[in-house]
């Protein structure tokens, strides 16, 4: 659908749902705006300081003489999914319960654009010192030393990952472990600048995004994430609908955290965004972390938000859920979209959890809700006298590593591991084998320590 018809249905899915006081009067502290961008967009042509998005290169797959190809989006995806020959999955990321792990998220900064009520205090967080955070050539080390375990999926996440500067140059040298086994790399955003990046991330290898997006009222956004950015955030949107028709097949989904008095009134125009759109809105129940002032009676659980959804479309059905998701998928009969509900308050899926998170201090933590972390960003600099690894130090790490290899194996190949490597595998796989087999309760959450989610990266 055009970005202007898009936008129309959006207003007039506000237009229905405003209150009466909202819809006619000014919201309290904030100034007037034009209630929705549709009427602005409508005139205005299609994203006109955009360019229009082509098929684009991909890295060749190293067969010799295979110079760049210009793929198309069924090219480029296949070639992202097929797996060449199936890799054995490696012992340290398969825990006591025989869970595999082969879904790394890393928070790529702890820095964000926006402060969401449930997710950031007003004034921010404490940051860490820069030193304390991982460099991008760690951060590649680190995905290829997983992806070469089995990790098939990367997830970039933050705060907000598209504020860290890098970020296009990272996806690319992440993109490249394709080669080494990796059929998925996305990102988590709250959408504000990415659709200024987006076309040179779709040629890195970008293959899905969840946008974060809790309102479809611009007021509301402003209330709900202390910031403006609604226009901004359908910008996005509007360019991942564009690029797809265009053959990117960029896996959208729209995240939405549910909190009762504030959003569950649009939960029902969220579900008619699928009324056409093939996309995937994922409600989510409002989870406690330090600093969030959660409370029980704010949260609304999947049961309520169901119940909301069938007082207006009562054959709202379950659909047949991924092995690993984390969420509870349905559809409205006829619809293009689907819904999803992540449940982890009330339903937790620890059965099938497949995730690991490297946060962006480099500790790793095998579970959302655990506070257990080890630190790989300290192995990793170990041989650097505990500083940063920038890609000069990184490159000789990397030739050490291979000389010693030389001498001791006399050959150059790339089979084993270095001591760092296998350092860190143990470390890893210790890790994983301590992993619970479900995380703690609704009560026992509220009251426990964990970092901010914002520190997490969701
Ligand atoms: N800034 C990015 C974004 O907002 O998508 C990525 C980081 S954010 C921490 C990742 C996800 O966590 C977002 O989808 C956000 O809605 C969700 N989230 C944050 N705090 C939450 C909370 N208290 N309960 C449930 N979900 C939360
Ligand atoms: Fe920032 Fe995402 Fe947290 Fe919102 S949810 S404050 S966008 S990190």
């Amino acid at each position: 659908m055009a970005e202007a018809s898009f936008k129309r249905m959006i207003s007039t899915l506000l237009r229905q749902t405003r209150p009466q006081s909202f819809r006619n009067g000014k919201p309290p502290r904030y100034p007037q705006r034009q209630l929705s961008t549709a009427a602005n967009a409508a005139a205005r042509p299609l994203t006109p300081d955009i360019p229009q998005w082509q098929a684009h290169t991909v890295e060749p797959s190293p067969t010799p003489g295979n110079d760049h190809q210009t793929v198309t989006k069924q090219h480029r995806l296949d070639e992202l999914r097929n797996e060449k020959e199936p890799r054995q999955f490696s012992s340290f990321l398969i825990d006591n319960f025989s869970r595999e792990h082969n879904y790394l998220r890393i928070s790529i900064t702890e820095r964000c654009n926006l402060r969401c009520l449930y997710c950031m205090p007003e004034e921010g967080i404490q940051l860490s010192p820069s030193s304390h955070l991982l460099t991008s050539p760690e951060i590649v080390y680190l995905s290829e030393l997983f992806v070469n375990q089995g990790v098939n999926k990367i997830r970039l996440t933050g705060g907000e990952p598209t504020v860290r500067k890098d970020i296009v140059d990272l996806m690319h040298q992440i993109g490249k472990l394709r080669n080494n086994g990796l059929k998925e790399l996305c990102i988590t955003t709250n959408g504000i600048s990415l659709h200024r990046k987006l076309d040179s991330m779709v040629e890195s290898g970008l293959t899905g995004v969840n946008l974060s997006l809790d309102t479809l009222d611009p007021y509301q956004f402003q209330i709900m994430t202390r910031r403006n950015g609604h226009e901004a955030v359908m910008k996005s949107i509007n360019r991942i609908l564009e690029m797809n028709k265009l053959g990117a097949g960029i896996k959208l989904k729209i995240n939405c955290v549910v909190m009762r008095g504030l959003n569950e009134r649009e939960i029902v125009p969220f579900v008619e965004l699928g009324r056409d759109q093939d996309l995937e809105v994922r409600f989510i129940e409002y989870m406690p972390f330090d600093g969030n002032k959660w409370s029980e009676k704010k949260m609304l659980s999947f049961g309520e938000m169901l119940a909301l959804i069938r007082q207006k479309y009562p054959h709202v059905e379950k659909v047949q859920d991924h092995k690993n998701d984390t969420s509870k998928t349905y559809q409205v009969p006829g619809f293009a979209g689907r819904i999803g509900f992540i449940t982890s308050m009330t339903h937790n899926f620890c059965g099938t959890c497949n995730r690991l998170r490297i946060t962006s201090d480099g500790n790793l933590k095998v579970c959302l809700f655990g506070n257990a972390e080890v630190s790989l960003r300290d192995i990793l600099r170990e041989s650097n006298d505990g500083k940063p690894l920038d890609t000069e130090a990184m490159e000789a790490i990397r030739q050490l590593e291979m000389d010693r290899r030389q001498q001791v194996t006399g050959s150059t190949g790339t089979l084993g591991v270095s001591e760092k490597e296998a350092r860190l595998l143990d470390v890893i796989g210790m890790a994983v084998k301590r992993k619970e087999e479900k995380h703690a309760g609704i009560g026992d959450l509220e009251n426990m320590k964990n970092r901010p989610m914002i520190l997490i990266g969701g």
